[in-house]
């Protein structure tokens, strides 16, 4: 695992101090009202994503969902992540309940300039072939998923997360152990008991849940999408570790 330098900002003095003051919890620098860039303007930000949640959901459930402050450029520059996210994913909660909703706004997105280009990077990813040279039997595919791209935005929902559940930023390349797992059975022990702590949070469960503990020195997650399948990320709690023994 790569260890990175890390940089927790506890924010609880800070806004306590100014109300008004504002963090972007994407790159953690303040965001200025007043600023005329363009770029820097505040925005907000849902976690998860905005676009998980089906279209007829959002008009007919009243949902609580959560909304972080962004600085606009922050915000947009995982869009094309999302969108990637989305249209991977998506055929795999066809058997969801909730999956004619999610097919119903994907057959729109699939209209649009964006989601073609997408839909055929997507195709791309397809072979008969495994990455181990093994030819596939005939009616049989594997799709080579750009992982760092989906894990992008399983990071930013961390992030997210973590802002509100501890009012505090984390740093978007906190080195974490991501793992995706189609069918819960398919999870080591380990991960299963992991995922069976604590009550399930999320404004909307058939869409998205999520578990968070906190167990010595770790943070662990575990995030139900769609009722179809499980993203588990555990990453180390940096902030609280022990400062190196010092002679006196
Ligand atoms: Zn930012």
């Amino acid at each position: 695992m790569k260890i990175g330098v890390m940089c927790w900002l506890d924010l609880s003095h800070m806004q306590e101090k100014n109300k008004r003051a504002k963090i972007c919890y994407l790159c953690g620098e303040m965001i200025d009202p007043k600023t005329k860039d363009e770029d820097k303007r505040l925005s907000k930000d849902h976690v998860p994503p905005l676009q998980f949640y089906p279209e007829e959901i959002r008009k007919t459930a009243k949902l609580n969902l959560k909304t972080l402050p962004a600085h606009k450029k922050c915000n947009n520059s995982f869009r094309e992540d999302e969108e990637y996210f989305m249209h991977t994913y998506f055929p795999t909660v066809m058997k969801a309940p909730i999956g004619k909703l999610v097919a119903k706004d994907m057959k729109k997105r699939f209209q649009k300039p964006q989601g073609q280009i997408i839909s055929k990077m997507i195709l791309k990813e397809f072979d008969t072939v495994t990455p181990g040279n093994i030819y596939l039997p005939p009616g049989m595919v594997i799709q080579n998923i750009d992982a760092p791209r989906a894990d992008r935005v399983v990071r930013k929902i961390v992030c997210g997360l973590y802002f509100l559940e501890n009012n505090k930023f984390l740093p978007h390349d906190t080195p974490m152990n991501i793992k995706f797992f189609l069918y819960p059975e398919d999870m080591p022990e380990e991960y299963g008991t992991l995922c069976k702590i604590g009550s399930p949070k999320g404004a909307y469960p058939h869409v998205f849940a999520y578990r968070y503990i906190k167990i010595p020195d770790f943070h662990c997650w575990s995030m139900l999408l769609w009722e179809s399948f499980i993203f588990c990320v555990i990453f180390p709690d940096l902030e609280n570790q022990a400062p190196n023994a010092e002679d006196d």
